[in-house]
């Protein structure tokens, strides 16, 4: 029997070295007003035992480890049509490029890219119209949390710089891919990625996809078992951008990562994990992060390979 606290433990002391590695987000400014050398890690196992280490409690900017709510909310609501607006390959290109949206006529190459969430946000508001409070009340379930919330400073900040999210959002609408106002989804979007939870909170909240679908404290499925499967084929191949190649052959699991520094990840079956260190490598995770979990699978010889 692994002693993951133990593991953890270890982990926490390794990382050192890596927590002076990599920038903090900049281009979103209130972004760099987080202390740079933070980290946390937090795993629960399916049979919901719990483990922690590193600031647990504190909350950071989920940013991109939105998407996944967010299209897990889309799947449940409108499942395959999605993809008759999204693609699910590998984008090769930064979460936040423009070029590949031209030649393929302003379908976005997967929804874990910026063009790709703007247009599941899209289709969230065509269900249900306030996208905002739907995408933080839905997270609020999953983690069983009533005082998880928007940081308004993050998403006023973001709104004022987003100017490349804002270019592809009207590109998008010139070809018909966006049917609401741009500035409409922006401002869902913007305020999706500044929800603040802690590795914690995102660690509990993301359990569905290590369990089948199933957060075990609620009484429905969030996803059935097939729609769980697809979106940790779509976490593994397109989860954490144009570093998706080097991610799967250092760590091999399924993961989401987002500019705040967070990377959420499970191991279908087992658990999910969730690790924080704000610093970021050039495709924009976390350099901390990412070693913590290649230690981890490395560690405990659990992943997906
Ligand atoms: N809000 C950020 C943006 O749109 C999210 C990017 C990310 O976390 N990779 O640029």
């Amino acid at each position: 029997m692994l002693d993951f606290q133990a593991i953890l433990q270890e982990i926490e002391i390794e990382i050192q070295p890596y927590l002076t590695q990599g920038k903090i987000a900049s281009y979103i400014p209130e972004l760099s007003m987080v202390e740079p050398t933070s980290f946390a890690m937090s795993l629960m196992t399916v049979d919901g035992q719990s483990y922690h280490v590193g600031a647990h409690h504190k909350r950071f900017s989920i940013q991109s480890i939105s998407k996944l709510f967010t299209l897990t909310m889309a799947i449940s609501l409108v499942d395959e049509k999605i993809w008759e607006r999204i693609g699910k390959e590998p984008s090769g290109s930064p979460f936040n490029s423009l070029v590949q949206l031209e030649y393929e006529n302003g379908i976005p190459r997967n929804p874990f890219i910026n063009a790709g969430a703007l247009v599941v946000t899209d289709v969230i508001l065509n269900e249900l119209k306030d996208a905002q409070k739907s995408v933080l009340n839905f997270i609020r379930t999953l983690a069983e949390k009533e005082d998880i919330n928007f940081d308004f400073s993050v998403a006023k900040s973001e709104a004022l710089t987003g100017f490349r999210n804002r270019a592809m959002a009207d590109f998008m609408k010139s070809f018909g891919n966006l049917h609401h106002e741009p500035s409409r989804v922006l401002d869902a979007y913007f305020h999706h990625c500044s929800i603040a939870m802690s590795t914690q909170e995102l660690c509990k909240a993301g359990m569905y996809l290590a369990n089948r679908g199933v957060q075990p404290w609620l009484s429905e499925p969030i996803l059935t078992q097939r729609q769980t499967k697809r979106m940790n084929a779509l976490m593994l191949t397109c989860g954490t951008y144009d570093a998706v190649g080097e991610f799967a052959y250092r760590v091999g699991l399924p993961a989401k990562s987002g500019v705040g520094g967070g990377i959420l990840a499970c191991l279908p079956g087992n658990f999910s994990i969730c690790v924080w260190s704000p610093r970021l490598s050039e495709k924009g995770n976390s350099v901390a992060g990412a070693k913590a979990l290649e230690l981890f699978t490395t560690k405990t010889k659990m992943s997906i390979f």
